[in-house]
């Protein structure tokens, strides 16, 4: 908005024009708007503060801006104007966070489903991730749109252009790009059909297109609530989305590095590492994805049918002693390797670095042949997923043991691991049940955003308010002028 713009919105405001203004936290917390706000309060009136995507209030979280905390000061300069908390992602937590932060203490909470029973969350193995995405995108999303979310920028590049040269329109979107640019490849993904946008995370928030039909990850999230928030972007219609995702060892490696390279304090490092534990467990399990989702959200549900573990069930087998080779091998070279040298030496491979560091004499050298590579990376990233192996960021990026792999690698506990599903079985169920979403109860009906309002404000206001779409909201008409409860 330009600041000609501005003012004559700000004359608006004194005049009693406007209903409802959107103002990021960032502009709130300047003095000159302070002074405006001073006078519309002797002047026209404040009826409500409504606070969007508190949670960004968490220091702990992944949205965090620390312009949320100060909107504290909101209670204190204007202690009769109501106001509530709007998020809709938000653990257990993260709400006592936007309370405390945001001084709602006497504040009666609304919680919502957080269920999105039209996505169907698949997390595959990843064996050749740009592959992998592209038979994704052909197999069951030809033509429609979705959002494929990487890491780094240059990966958003990489991989926009390559989706390009196999036949997709992809356009690339991240906060490194050329302002202008950006926008524009943001409004042909709002405008135009079939668009999939390739993206960091700076892509989505406040991005409301009901018609998303997937919404991809290359790379792993932070959290299980990044995970949510992004996936959360697909089938607002109400109508079947898929939320696809291929993580593989380096990715939980990748992500414990970066974790530890930050510079963030060892309480932050502790809980970041959590966080990811917590993700790390949704991917490796043999269990319903939407259950365990959900049960992050503190919310008790059956299995869905409409996951990739409802619709074909993983096999489990008894990894003991598969897990002890791996442990006791990752012991006796030294825990000073990754996984790839571990392996060549449980294969009984020839290489160089075996010879240099002479560990084709090891106990544990070719013990691990009942297994190929591929069978075996899927070992050590479960090894690492479950805790068994920790990654030692300090030294080369090694493998080493834990305290939970002693009580394995003694014989005291045994361990049961997944075995991957051959790909050729998904796509057959994904064929005969193309259309089980179709027979949920609840699909057809717009879903109310699943949100959280945390406020002083009377339930009709509250009720209404967690079940308008976002871009409703800014539409409705004069509810800021009603009578504030
Ligand atoms: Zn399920």
């Amino acid at each position: 908005m330009s600041a000609e713009a501005a003012l004559a919105v700000e004359r608006g405001l004194l005049a009693g024009d406007y209903d409802l203004i959107y103002v990021a936290p960032e502009r709130l917390m300047l003095a000159r708007f302070q002074a405006l706000l001073d006078q519309l309060a002797a002047g026209p009136g404040l009826a409500l503060f409504a606070i969007d995507e508190a949670h960004c209030v968490s220091q702990w979280g992944h949205d965090f801006r620390p312009e949320y905390i100060q909107l504290s000061i909101l209670a204190e300069r204007f202690p009769a104007v109501p106001r509530i908390a709007l998020t809709a992602t938000a653990d257990p937590e993260t709400r006592a966070e936007i309370v405390d932060k945001l001084r709602l203490h006497d504040a009666r909470q609304f919680v919502s489903s957080f269920d999105r029973p039209n996505i169907r969350y698949r997390i595959i193995d990843k064996a050749n991730a740009r592959n992998q995405l592209l038979a994704f995108i052909r197999d069951g999303h030809a033509g429609e749109a979705g959002i494929v979310y990487c890491l780094s920028r240059r990966k958003v590049e990489e991989t926009a252009e390559w989706l390009v040269e196999h036949g997709i329109q992809a356009l690339p979107y991240h906060a490194g790009m050329d302002t202008a640019l950006r926008r524009r490849n943001q409004d042909r993904f709002l405008r135009e059909d079939g668009i999939v946008m390739t993206a960091t995370i700076a892509f989505g928030m406040g991005i409301d297109k009901p018609d998303v039909r997937f919404v991809a990850h290359l790379d792993l999230p932070k959290s299980i609530e990044g995970y949510y928030q992004e996936t959360g972007r697909a089938g607002r219609d109400g109508a079947p989305a898929e939320a696809w995702m291929a993580y593989g060892l380096s990715d939980a490696v990748q992500q414990r590095r970066m974790i530890e390279e930050g510079d963030a304090d060892p309480a932050f490092k502790r809980l970041a590492h959590a966080r990811l534990d917590e993700l790390l467990a949704l991917c490796e399990s043999a269990t319903c994805r939407r259950q365990r989702l959900l049960a992050h959200f503190a919310e008790a549900s059956a299995p869905c049918g409409n996951c990739d573990v409802c619709l074909e069930p993983p096999e489990t087998w008894d990894g003991t002693e598969t897990a002890q080779q791996a442990l006791s091998c990752v012991y006796r070279t030294g825990q000073r390797f990754g996984a790839g040298h571990v392996i060549d030496v449980l294969l009984g491979h020839d290489t160089e670095r075996i010879r240099q560091w002479g560990h084709e004499s090891l106990s544990t050298y070719g013990i691990g042949k009942a297994l190929d590579e591929k069978e075996w990376r899927a070992v050590f990233r479960q090894l690492v997923a479950l805790g068994l192996l920790d990654v030692d960021h300090a030294g080369y990026g090694g493998l080493r043991l834990t305290s939970v792999s002693r009580p394995v690698l003694k014989g005291e506990q045994t361990l049961t691991l997944r075995r991957q599903v051959a790909r050729k079985r998904v796509k057959e169920v994904r064929r005969a049940s193309a259309h089980a979403g179709s027979g949920c109860r609840r699909r057809g009906v717009v879903p109310a955003l699943a949100r959280m309002a945390l406020g002083d404000c009377q339930g009709t206001r509250c009720a209404r308010l967690r079940h308008l779409p976002r871009r409703h909201f800014g539409g409705h008409r004069r509810s800021a002028s009603e009578n504030p409860g």
